[in-house]
């Protein structure tokens, strides 16, 4: 006797999941009431963390209240956006009729099979725990650029950190990508462990060698908000808007809004073009906009792939 099929969830309900578990999370990060006690707690602690210096062992710092909940606090609210995330990915796949018309097309590549994903999902696993970890050893050059202390940000304020942030990540991404295709050691050693999946799906999304997680993914995803000396809200919501990006782009399918806020905005292309740069490994470096992949020229070959596809 074979086992009965999971039913999928009806449309509806993964519209209402979406909404519920991505976009809400996500606007209440950056609402300054679910911050008021962050900064009451800030504010009756301050001597300790206005001192700005980087000593990552320092008495005050190691055992810090503040640091274990900004590490774990985040961490916690990462993963529920994490596995939200894929779990609408999931509900997706297992709708036949959502997963034909959600689909990216490839007739050449096949999809992953259960050793891959169970090998993405003991990365996972590590990186995952190690989240906090990282959070909690980046804490104090947070301190030192005087993010634990800014007051919540205006609205207007709150958009130019998140704009300013998704510009210098999606540079550094950009650079930091290319030279890990361009240089061949690189390219061996570091990168082609990400492209192991030809069919990239959500859960392949962190699959990648530990340098290639730091200098490509962690410093820019950060580096805006540290510039910019950024409030936390503005650093988690940075974040998770990222981490949303990144799944969306290694999803597989062309979603439309609102399953993915992303693929509706002018200049992004996130899921077709990273799909495109996993399935025929050929430009297409950028992450939330093409601007550097056009300015560049590195994405001729995928413009050449569209037309073809367009006169099909
Ligand atoms: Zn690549
Ligand atoms: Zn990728």
């Amino acid at each position: 006797m074979t086992a009965a099929h999971p039913s999928p969830p009806p449309p509806v309900f993964i519209y209402i999941f979406t909404l519920f578990f991505l976009y809400v999370p996500c606007a209440v990060i950056l609402l300054p009431q679910s911050w008021s006690w962050w900064e009451d707690y800030s504010s009756s602690s301050k001597s300790k963390t206005t001192s700005n210096h980087l000593n990552l062992f320092d008495d005050t710092l190691v055992l810090d209240s503040h640091r274990l909940g900004f590490a774990l606090g985040g961490s916690i609210f990462l993963e529920c956006i994490f596995w939200s995330a894929q779990g609408l990915l999931l509900m997706i796949t297992r709708s036949p009729s959502l997963f034909e018309k959600f689909t990216i097309k490839k007739t050449h590549v096949d999809y992953p099979n259960q050793t891959q994903i169970d090998t993405a999902l003991a990365e996972l696993a590590v990186g995952h725990l190690a989240r906090p970890l990282l959070l909690w050893l980046f804490y104090p050059a947070w301190v030192a650029r005087g993010c634990m202390t800014a007051t919540f940000p205006s609205l207007q304020e709150m958009c130019v950190h998140l704009i300013f942030s998704i510009l210098v990540d999606d540079t550094l991404f950009y650079w930091s990508h290319r030279l890990l295709h361009s240089n061949k050691w690189l390219y061996q050693t570091v990168h082609k462990q990400h492209h192991e999946f030809k069919y990239s799906v959500g859960l392949a999304v962190e699959y990648a060698h530990p340098v290639e997680d730091i200098i490509s993914n962690t410093l820019p995803t950060i580096a805006g908000g540290l510039l910019l000396g950024s409030h936390p809200a503005i650093i988690f919501g940075y974040m998770s808007l990222k981490m949303w990006q990144s799944i969306d782009a290694h999803s597989g399918f062309e979603l439309p809004f609102p399953l993915s806020p992303f693929n509706v905005v002018v200049g992004m292309d996130c899921a077709p073009a990273h799909d495109y740069h996993h399935s025929h490994n050929v430009g297409n470096f950028g992450g939330f906009f093409t601007f550097w992949d056009w300015f560049c020229g590195t994405d001729k070959s995928y413009k050449r792939h569209l037309s073809k596809r367009m006169s099909k």
